[in-house]
């Protein structure tokens, strides 16, 4: 099958730019990398930002199969070029057009970052616990409060900070506030185990100021729910090229050891594994490939914006990502066993995809979590439980 442009460009640029270099990669490199920047040389930085604002406008389809090639050779760095999607999408459908023109017209113009401040410590995953707090004071709103994770925030050319809005009748708003402004500090980078070349933040907003129109529309803990399906689907698809790239090493070790006197592919349970995980790995494609075509249909319809509010959080982003976490996390820990002794070294990459995968159970919801949104939500909702 003849790939399309987009699929063979990012693929060229993970084999040219990160495969072999998994040690500088998975050393918590100083952020945002040069070989970040150098994205941009494939004219697909941000490839979802739409054409109206100069973007690429690639679907989410297209966005799986890219994260896909990214993440084969280093997930850290897709997901440090993905993430930008669930800020963006937000400011895309909720911003006032002269906020959004300018914002997302930036980014696309100068291939910037963008991240989201939504996790605290203390509320965890119950957001409507959260204690950041927005007020309006004449003509701009004013944020303080602490945030625990937010991916890309040193580097980004904004952030959109989900804040509690107690004067407010939805309760919380969603904010865009330029890095740039005054109260906004990073106070950590987090010594993460996995995604090593990505960068995630602890951040303090103290009375950090914007424009009264820099508020987006609509609850803000309802647009980090809307915002979190392309991000959520897009994780998905990181676990499918980690789970790809597993394979490959595994079928790469099998021609050279040899057992029995004949190399391993040759054994019968070793290819019974192998066939396994072709599997795994085909349904992986196939689900993230119907998530994202679902929210694709979304997006080609005649009102977006007001069809994502109604609907929030999609059932196919959750149960995707809870789907590839689960099964990649399996595949990546069997093919560690399937390396023998060198599985345990740091001589083979499948160390650093084990540790990688596990972020697709945790971030943007842990399984629990999302077991408990799948539950009340599309199950049995919480009105209906007796
Ligand atoms: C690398 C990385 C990047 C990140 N980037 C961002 C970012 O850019 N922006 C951002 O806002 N956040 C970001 N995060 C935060 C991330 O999304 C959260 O850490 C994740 O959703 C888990 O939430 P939590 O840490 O609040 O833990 P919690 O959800 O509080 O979980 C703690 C424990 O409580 C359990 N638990 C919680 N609720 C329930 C429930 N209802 N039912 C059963 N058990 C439950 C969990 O299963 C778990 O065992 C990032 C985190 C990491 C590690």
């Amino acid at each position: 099958m003849v790939q399309p442009d987009h699929v063979k460009e990012a693929r060229d640029y993970a084999r040219r730019e990160l495969a072999g270099h998994e040690r500088l990669l998975d050393s918590l490199p100083e952020a945002p990398l040069d070989v970040h920047r150098r994205f941009s040389e494939t004219g697909l930085a941000n490839w979802w930002l739409p054409k109206d604002v100069g973007g690429p406008g690639h679907s989410l389809e297209d966005g799986v199969r890219i994260v896909a090639e990214i993440a084969h050779a280093d997930a850290g760095s897709a997901f440090t070029l993905f993430i930008p999607i669930l800020t963006t999408s937000m400011v895309q459908w909720y911003a006032e057009p002269e906020v959004r023109e300018r914002y997302l017209g930036r980014l696309a113009r100068e291939h910037g970052a963008a991240s989201t401040l939504g996790s605290e410590h203390e509320a965890g995953s119950e957001l409507a616990r959260i204690s950041c707090t927005a007020r309006r004071e004449g003509g701009e709103w004013v944020v303080s409060g602490d945030k625990a994770f937010s991916t890309n925030t040193a580097f980004a050319d904004f952030v959109v900070v989900i804040a509690r809005a107690p004067d407010e009748p939805a309760g919380y708003v969603a904010l865009l506030v330029p890095r740039e402004t005054p109260g906004l500090v990073v106070e950590k980078r987090w010594d993460v185990i996995g995604l090593r070349s990505s960068a995630t933040y602890q951040v303090a907003l103290s009375g950090c100021r914007v424009p009264a129109d820099h508020a987006l529309r609509g609850s803000g803990l309802r647009l980090l729910e809307v915002g979190l399906n392309a991000s959520r689907i897009l994780i998905a698809a990181t676990a499918l090229g980690i789970a790809r790239r597993a394979r490959d090493l595994c079928l790469d070790y099998a021609r050279t050891k040899q057992v029995k006197g004949a190399p391993l592919a040759t054994n019968a349970v070793f290819a019974s594994r192998l066939g396994q995980f072709e599997m795994q790995i085909d349904v992986m494609a196939t689900q993230c490939l119907a998530a994202a075509r679902e929210y694709d249909a979304i997006c080609a319809g005649d009102d977006p914006a007001g069809d994502f509010m109604r609907l929030g959080c999609l059932k196919s982003a959750i149960t995707t990502k809870m789907f590839c976490g689960q099964v990649g996390f399996q595949l990546v820990a069997q093919a560690s066993e399937m390396l023998g002794g060198i599985g345990y070294t740091h001589d083979s990459a499948v160390g650093k995809l084990l540790r990688d995968v596990r972020f697709v159970s945790i971030v943007e919801g842990g399984d629990d979590v999302l077991r408990d949104l799948v539950y009340s939500r599309f199950v049995v909702p919480v009105s209906k439980r007796s």
